[in-house]
């Protein structure tokens, strides 16, 4: 295990600044890389949007995240919403043009702000750590108080890749099929180094789905990366091996440093190890119902925090669980359904109330790791993907958009863990899926390289391994460093 390092002199202390985009996944990543500098010794300044930190407020409890030594949390806006108007929906392309573009200013009066108080005693800031796609802002401040600037990308090195080839995509594919795009969806793509078998539609969302405006935000943010002292990406070398030597020489600042959770240490302080950044209210009632169930016997259903599905495909989905006859442990957050609530048929609750258990928002790691648990309906996000791979469980994809279409072509062709539920889903596919998934050939030999990948990631994060390794290089050769 890692070792944890007590500094003693307290304004000697190395003192990061994280600023996490607001998204869920995003928060997450942040924290759980929050947690191991600050184990390695570092006071921590984290950064949330006030609407954020009011509804972590809200789940965990009004003074759940105060009281810890060395690391506390701190606020800006987010130029949108008012904080007190918790169960506001964010919108996401409003919230990503609002962030870019107004985050600059009260980051750097924060800081200044906290390097004020270091006159009594605390240190001032040392390093900032900002997400990936806040990278012109991350740049500025870095530059501005001349400290190590450090991205984190909490997605994939493939999908990153992608966004660096996009120029010549976008001229020889993108640009030639204009309007026709959509029906060349499954032409191969052989553009990007140490990528194989990819597909037009395995692409980020993004490039070919009309949301251009997304695109470009994306593209304006991947242009700066080489402005920043590091690049964090959230991955293990031996997943996307080829893809991460290839990058290497295009961005010699790549620094892979995943699952950060099998990183994640000891904390002495017991209140901070627990500490979580759900945006939802926990529901730990799933983790006794699993107890409860045989081992590698339950379907765990979870589309993540920002997937949305019409309430037609809802059903669909809720009675092919239900003719697979297999127990399952389902997540519908309150916003699931676009426009309207999420309601399940009286009919589907009826007859799976022996089998089927319906929760708002799970302890996810603990679920995936759980013996229970057997397989994973997912809308394919990275930290999903890094979840399911630390708990050894296949995967059944429902790619909705941006970075998870690559995630689920990956989990199913490169590392053969996973099986793909087309978009436009049928509650006999899903009967179909699930069945193979628990009780075919395919489905046995998904669970076994599950559990090779597992032992993979293990081997990464323990001590001489990979991502245990680059962490240590980043903290001694980057973010300890002066500039
Ligand atoms: N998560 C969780 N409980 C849930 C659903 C999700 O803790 O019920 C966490 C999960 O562990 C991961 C994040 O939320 O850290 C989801 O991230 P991902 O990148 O998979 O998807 P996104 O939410 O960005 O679509």
């Amino acid at each position: 295990k890692m070792e944890c390092n007590s500094v003693a002199n307290n304004s000697n202390k190395p003192h990061a600044v994280l600023f996490p985009f607001p998204f869920q996944s995003h928060i997450n990543a942040m924290l759980k890389l929050a947690k191991l500098l600050h184990c390695k010794g570092f006071q921590i300044t984290f950064v949330n949007t006030e609407f954020n930190h009011q509804k972590l407020l809200n789940s965990r409890g009004p003074d759940s995240l105060k009281g810890f030594r060395d690391f506390s949390f701190e606020t800006i806006p987010d130029g949108l919403i008012s904080p007190s108007d918790v169960n506001a929906i964010q919108e996401i392309p409003a919230l990503w043009q609002s962030i870019t573009s107004n985050c600059l200013v009260p980051l750097r009066n924060l800081i200044t702000r906290l390097n004020n108080a270091s006159a009594s005693g605390d240190p001032s800031v040392s390093c900032i750590v900002a997400d990936a796609l806040l990278s012109a802002t991350l740049v500025e401040v870095a530059e501005e108080f001349a400290i190590p600037g450090v991205l984190l990308w909490s997605m994939s090195a493939s999908v990153l890749m992608s966004y660096l080839y996009y120029q010549d995509i976008a001229e020889n594919v993108l640009f030639p099929l204009k309007e026709e795009i959509k029906e060349h969806i499954n032409m191969p793509i052989n553009l990007i180094p140490g990528m194989r078998d990819i597909r037009l539609r395995d692409l980020p969302s993004f490039f070919w789905d009309g949301k251009d405006f997304l695109n470009d935000l994306a593209l304006e943010a991947v242009k700066r990366f080489g402005e920043a002292s590091a690049i964090i990406i959230t991955t293990f070398d031996a997943l996307e091996r080829e893809v991460i030597i290839a990058m290497k020489s295009l961005l010699p600042g790549i620094c892979t440093i995943g699952p950060l959770q099998l990183l994640e240490q000891p904390i002495p302080n017991n209140q901070l190890r627990s500490l979580k950044s759900n945006l939802w209210k926990e529901d730990s009632n799933c983790l006794k119902w699993l107890d409860s169930k045989q081992p590698n016997s339950v379907v765990y259903v979870n589309f993540g925090s920002t997937t949305v599905m019409s309430s037609q495909q809802l059903i669909e989905f809720a009675w092919g669980l239900a003719n697979s006859k297999h127990p399952f442990l389902w997540v519908i957050r309150p916003d699931l359904v676009i426009g309207e609530a999420a309601v399940l048929p009286a009919e589907f609750t009826e007859e799976t109330a022996d089998r089927g258990i319906i929760s708002g928002w799970c302890p996810q790691e603990q679920v995936l790791c759980h013996s229970s648990t057997a397989g994973f309906l997912t809308h394919s996000g990275w930290n999903s993907t890094m979840d399911t791979i630390c708990g050894g469980v296949p995967i059944l994809s429902w790619p909705f958009f941006g970075d998870q279409t690559m995630n689920c072509r990956c989990a199913c062709v490169h590392w053969g863990i996973g099986m793909e539920i087309d978009n436009n889903v049928k509650r006999d596919e899903v009967e179909v899926i699930v069945r193979e998934l628990m009780e075919g050939e395919k489905g046995k030999r998904m669970m076994e390289k599950a559990m090779e990948w597992k032992k993979s990631a293990e081997e990464a994060t323990k001590p001489g391994g990979s991502s245990y390794v680059n962490l240590d290089k980043l903290i001694k050769d980057v973010l300890l460093l002066k500039k």
